[in-house]
C-alpha cells in the first residue's frame, strides 16, 4: 500500500508571531520555518506503517514556496521515500490544497492519506474533510490510534469528552491528532541519505487545479492583552471581588 503524506511549511511554533502593521497578515520574512506539528506526527505514523510492512511506498507532499522542499526534505528524512513539491507563490487557502491532493491521490493512487489535523498557521482543520469529501473517501480525524487490517482502518478518534472509535472501508483519509504518536527526530545519516532522495516539482497548472483564493482575510489583529492579575489576601476578599468588581456572581 502506498501513503500520502501532506506536510506543510509553516512558522516555527516558538516564534513569537508578529501582526504586520497593515493588519493584512502576519510577518514571515526572516521568521524560522518549520513542518507543521502535526504533520510531523503524521509523517511519523506512516513510517511505522512501513516499519510494520503494512505501507510499502511513502510520499510527502507539500503546497507553497520553492523553500517548501525543505519541509519535504524533513520528511523524508523521517523516512519518506520520496517527495512532490506544487510550487506556487500564491496564498493557497484548503478548498485549494485539497483539490490539489485530490489531482495528486488521482496520479499516485495511494490506499491512505494521512494529513495533519490542523495547520498551525491558519487553523483551518480543513483540509482532511474537505479531500475526503472531494474524493468521497471515508474519513477518520483526529485520529490518536490508527490500526489497517483486512482492507480496513480502525480509527480512534479524539472527540469531546472521550475517545471513538470507527472502522472505514480502504482507501481512508486519516488527520492526525496529538496523541497518535510522538514523532522522530532524523538522525545525522537519515539526514544526508535526505538528500539523494528525489524530489518532484509541479505547478498547480499541471494537475490543472484553479488555486485561487475563494476567502478574503479582511483584517489580522493582534489578540487582547490579558491585564496583570492580583493575589487576594482571603476567600471573603476575593468573593467581594468577584461580587463587586468584576460582578460575575
Ligand atoms: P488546515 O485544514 O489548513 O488546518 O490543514 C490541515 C492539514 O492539511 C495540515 O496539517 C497539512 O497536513 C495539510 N496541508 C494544509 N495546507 C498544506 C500545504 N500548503 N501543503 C501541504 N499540506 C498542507
Amino acid at each position: 500500500m502506498k501513503v500520502l503524506v501532506a506536510v506543510k511549511r509553516v512558522i516555527d511554533y516558538n516564534v513569537k508571531i508578529r501582526v504586520k502593521s497593515d493588519n493584512t497578515g502576519v510577518e514571515t520574512a526572516n521568521v524560522k520555518m518549520s513542518m507543521n506539528p502535526f504533520d510531523e506526527i503524521a509523517i511519523e505514523e506512516a513510517v511505522r506503517l512501513k516499519e510494520a510492512g503494512t505501507a510499502t511506498e511513502l510520499v510527502a507532499v507539500s503546497m507553497g514556496v520553492t523553500q517548501s522542499q525543505e519541509t519535504i526534505r524533513t520528511a523524508l528524512a523521517m523516512g519518506a521515500d520520496r517527495g512532490i513539491l506544487v510550487e506556487t507563490d500564491q496564498e493557497l487557502q484548503p478548498l485549494a490544497v485539497a483539490k490539489l491532493l485530490k489531482a495528486l491521490v488521482e496520479r499516485e493512487q495511494p490506499g491512505l492519506v494521512i494529513v495533519g489535523k490542523q495547520a498551525i498557521d491558519d487553523d483551518s482543520n480543513q483540509v482532511g474533510q474537505m479531500l475526503a469529501a472531494l474524493l468521497g473517501w471515508a474519513q477518520g480525524t483526529f485520529a490518536s490510534k490508527l490500526t489497517i487490517a483486512d482492507g480496513k482502518a480502525e480509527v480512534v478518534r479524539e472527540v469531546d469528552g472521550g475517545l471513538e472509535t470507527v472502522s472505514l472501508a480502504m482507501p481512508v483519509v486519516v488527520t492526525a491528532d496529538l496523541r497518535l504518536n510522538t514523532p522522530r527526530y532524523a538522525s545525522l545519516p537519515n539526514i544526508m541519505k535526505a538528500k539523494k532522495k528525489p524530489i518532484e516539482t509541479l505547478k498547480a497548472d499541471d494537475l490543472g487545479v484553479d488555486v485561487a483564493p475563494r476567502l478574503k482575510t479582511v483584517k489580522v489583529v493582534e489578540p487582547q492583552k490579558r491585564e496583570a492579575g492580583i493575589k487576594v489576601e482571603s476567600v471573603s476578599e476575593l468573593v467581594d471581588k468577584l461580587r463587586n468588581e468584576a460582578k460575575v456572581i
